[in-house]
Parts: structure tokens; C-alpha cells; sequence
């Protein structure tokens, strides 16, 4: 098999990318490992930035999510018993965030390559990557029991955290940067309508609530839990009690059916330089934001967004400068997005082991982020989503 751009995994960075580079006119075979059934129900991330959305919808594949997303212009605070709107829209001249579940995203972009043609092989194992150092990329993988050779010009490394990609580099061609929070977020999605049409980030004594939706009668609720916690020990009804508590203000918490339960750790992760050779890594393969700042996915699209343009200058003009610059373009966008989602981490959980001195900080923090416009708009502008940086 021959192809231009072998693109490992068929998450949001992959699938985009193929979609972009078809946009370009190069072409490109997507290798994901898990059926599409499972990548089109897998259940993460809702949030999507103002520059997510825009694209999405330049590129001809927003036409649902214009229809069903939910566009806040909005969220909202809850600590020391408090509430206090962030008004996104006005203070950062009318931009905001659409709640439209990853997955769904995912489906659209499968549906956009399927009916271009586009070749998208699922199920596929033993995906190794190969040659990237030198001129002559190679993908080898299996399907349906029968090895197989994809040679290209180049790889992308799609895969997320766990993938091949990031692991085939050599020894000393990455610096990783890391750290585990010393709690995880145990999240429920639940056919109930949301106790807000908004978000709403709360902090509270007993650690961190947030209480989003997916669909205004589908909520996703989270709240923070020690990071291997077992969702298990954990009754619907414990689940609903807690949420009652951290959410406050004599709010009602509808409840409903609890579709789905799961501990999600938390975790910042860079690995530099996002490119070795002629192999390329985007998304989670490259980086982990904790998801409160819910910029996973946002961060993924960036990354595919610069890699896409590169490509397209290269295969056009024969200009490498971009594609030598991607991961220095991407980086100065991922660790920004990085101080943010560790800044609302730090500000809205509590720590196993702090005193009341740091929750009494944190309480200042909000108290000051409440009645400071310029701090306010320093949230609400990363929070709708930093200008792309070219
Ligand atoms: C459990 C969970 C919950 C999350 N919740 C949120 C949230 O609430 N808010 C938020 O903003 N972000 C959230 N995120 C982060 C967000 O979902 C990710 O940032 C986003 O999925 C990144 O997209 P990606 O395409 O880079 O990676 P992924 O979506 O992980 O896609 C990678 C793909 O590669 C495939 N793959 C892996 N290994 C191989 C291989 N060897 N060969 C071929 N294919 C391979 C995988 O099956 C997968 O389909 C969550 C992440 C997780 C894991």
C-alpha cells in the first residue's frame, strides 16, 4: 500500500487531519486500532472552543453541530457559597463555546471521509512505525489477520497517550514533561436535564464539582474523587448526595437514569519536540491537559490545524519552513493552554494534604477573578480559546 500521509489513530486529531489534507488534495489512510462502533461511542470531552467550532464549519463538517450544539456565552463560579457569572461573550468581543460531545464529532468526520472515499481501516493491530529518520516513513500493521506495509512520505502520530508513535522515537529525541495530580474526577452522564443551561465550576470543601451537559436532557456531571477511586463503590444514590452537596446556592440537582460512571486521572504531559524526522505527533499523543480547562480536544485540533497547513505548503510549493516549524508553532499554543488548564485545576480542587491557608488563597483568588474585569477576561479569553498562533 502506498499513500502520502499515514496517519496512526482515528480520534479527533486523526480524522481531522485526513479530512483537511483531503481539503488539500493529499491523500492519506487512517489506521485505528478499535472498531468504529467504539470510537464513534466512546464518551470524553463536550467543550469546544469558539476556533474549534469555526473550523469545523469552514471545513464542511459542522453542518450537526451548528444544528445541535449548544452555544454558551457563559459559565459560572460557585465558591464560598457564592455564585458568579463569567460572561465569556462580553468580555472577549462576542466569541463563546459550543457544547456538542466529542463523539459526535468523531461521527461527522467518519461520515465526511467515508462519502470523499477516503480510506479509514479500523480494527487494525500490531501498527508499528518505521523509517521515519530517513526518507522512506513505513506503517506495518495487520488487518483481518494479514500483515501489511503502508509506505508514505510522512507520519502522523494520532494515536493518544497509550499509542506506538510518540514510543518508536529514539531514546534522548524527546524531553517529557509530566506530572500526576494527586486526584481524578469521577464523571456521570445522566438522562436528566443539567441544573443550569450553563456551566457551572464549583468550588467547595469537599473538592471541585463541575456540572455541564451534552444535550439539554443529557447532563455530565463530575465531581473531584481520590484518583484511583473505584466508580463501583460508588451507588447512584452516594453519587446524587454528593453532587447535591458540592453544587450549593439551594440549587435542584434533577436526577435521572446514570447512563455511564467512570474515574478519568489527571495528569499535565508534554513531550517536545512533537516531531522526529518525517513522523509528526498531534493530539494526546503529544500532550495531556487536565480536563478542567476542557482543552483535550481543542488542543488536538490546533495541533492537526498547523500540521494540515504545513503539509499543504509542502505538497503545493515545496516549502519545508512550516513543516520545520510545526512543532515550535505548536508548543508556544500548548503550553499556554497547559498554564491554563493547571491555573483552574489549582484554583478549584482541593488537595488532600492542604490546610486551611491554601483553600482560604483559593477562595481569595475566585473573590478577586469575581470583581476584577481584567481578571475575568484573562479566563474568559483562554476559555473561548486562544487566537491560532500563525
Ligand atoms: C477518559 C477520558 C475523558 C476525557 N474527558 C475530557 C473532557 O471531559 N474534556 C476535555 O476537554 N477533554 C477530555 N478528554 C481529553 C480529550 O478527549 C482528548 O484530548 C482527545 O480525545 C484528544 O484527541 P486525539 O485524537 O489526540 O486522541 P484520542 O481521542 O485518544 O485518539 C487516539 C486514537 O488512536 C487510537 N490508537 C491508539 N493506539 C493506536 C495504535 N497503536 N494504532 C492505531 N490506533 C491507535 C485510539 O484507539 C484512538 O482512537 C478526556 C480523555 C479521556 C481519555
Amino acid at each position: 500500500m502506498r499513500t502520502q500521509v499515514g496517519i496512526v489513530g482515528a480520534g479527533p486529531a486523526g480524522l481531522l487531519l485526513s479530512h483537511l489534507l483531503h481539503i488539500a488534495g493529499i491523500r492519506s489512510v487512517v489506521l485505528e486500532i478499535q472498531s468504529r462502533h467504539y470510537v464513534e461511542q466512546r464518551i470524553r470531552a463536550g467543550v469546544l472552543e469558539q476556533g474549534t467550532v469555526d473550523l469545523l464549519v469552514n471545513c464542511g463538517v459542522g453542518a450537526r453541530l451548528e444544528k445541535e450544539g449548544l452555544v454558551h456565552r457563559g459559565i459560572e463560579l460557585r465558591f464560598g457559597g457564592r455564585a458568579h457569572r463569567i460572561d465569556l461573550s462580553a468580555l472577549t468581543g462576542g466569541r463563546a463555546i459550543t457544547v456538542y460531545a466529542q463523539q459526535e464529532v468523531v461521527k461527522d468526520l467518519i461520515q465526511a471521509r467515508l462519502a470523499a472515499g477516503g480510506q479509514v481501516l479500523f480494527e487494525v493491530a500490531d501498527v508499528s512505525v518505521h523509517g521515519f529518520a530517513g526518507g522512506a516513513p513505513l506503517v506495518r500493521f495487520r488487518s483481518q489477520g494479514v500483515t501489511e506495509e503502508l509506505a508514505c512520505d510522512f507520519i502522523a502520530g494520532c494515536d493518544g497517550y497509550h499509542g506506538v508513535c510518540r514510543q518508536a522515537m529514539p531514546a534522548g529525541a524527546l524531553t517529557l514533561h509530566e506530572k500526576d495530580y494527586p486526584f481524578g474526577w469521577l464523571g456521570i452522564l445522566s438522562e436528566s436535564p443539567p441544573p443550569s443551561h450553563e456551566l457551572i465550576y464549583a468550588h467547595h470543601e469537599r473538592g471541585f464539582a463541575l456540572f455541564s451537559m451534552r444535550t439539554p436532557s443529557l447532563s455530565r456531571l463530575y465531581f473531584q474523587c481520590a484518583p484511583g477511586e473505584n466508580p463501583a463503590a460508588w451507588s447512584d444514590a452516594r453519587i446524587w448526595s454528593e453532587l447535591r452537596t458540592r453544587l450549593g446556592n439551594g440549587t435542584t440537582l434533577q436526577e435521572g437514569p446514570i447512563l455511564q460512571k467512570g474515574v478519568t486521572g489527571m495528569r499535565s504531559f508534554v513531550a517536545e519536540p512533537m516531531q522526529c524526522g518525517r513522523l509528526f505527533l498531534a493530539g494526546d499523543a503529544a500532550h495531556i491537559v487536565p480536563p478542567t480547562g476542557a482543552k483535550g480536544l481543542n488542543l488536538a485540533v490546533a495541533d492537526v490545524r498547523t500540521l494540515a497547513k504545513a503539509l499543504a505548503a509542502c505538497y503545493a510549493d515545496g516549502r519545508t519552513d512550516l513543516l520545520d516549524r510545526y512543532s515550535e508553532t505548536c508548543l508556544r499554543r500548548v503550553w499556554k493552554v497547559q498554564r491554563f488548564s493547571w491555573w483552574m485545576t489549582s484554583m478549584l480542587h482541593r488537595l488532600p494534604d492542604e490546610g486551611p491557608l491554601r483553600q482560604r488563597l483559593q477562595l481569595a483568588e475566585l473573590d478577586y477573578l469575581a470583581g476584577s474585569r481584567a481578571a475575568s477576561t484573562a479566563l474568559a479569553e483562554n476559555y473561548v480559546g486562544l487566537p491560532f498562533d500563525d
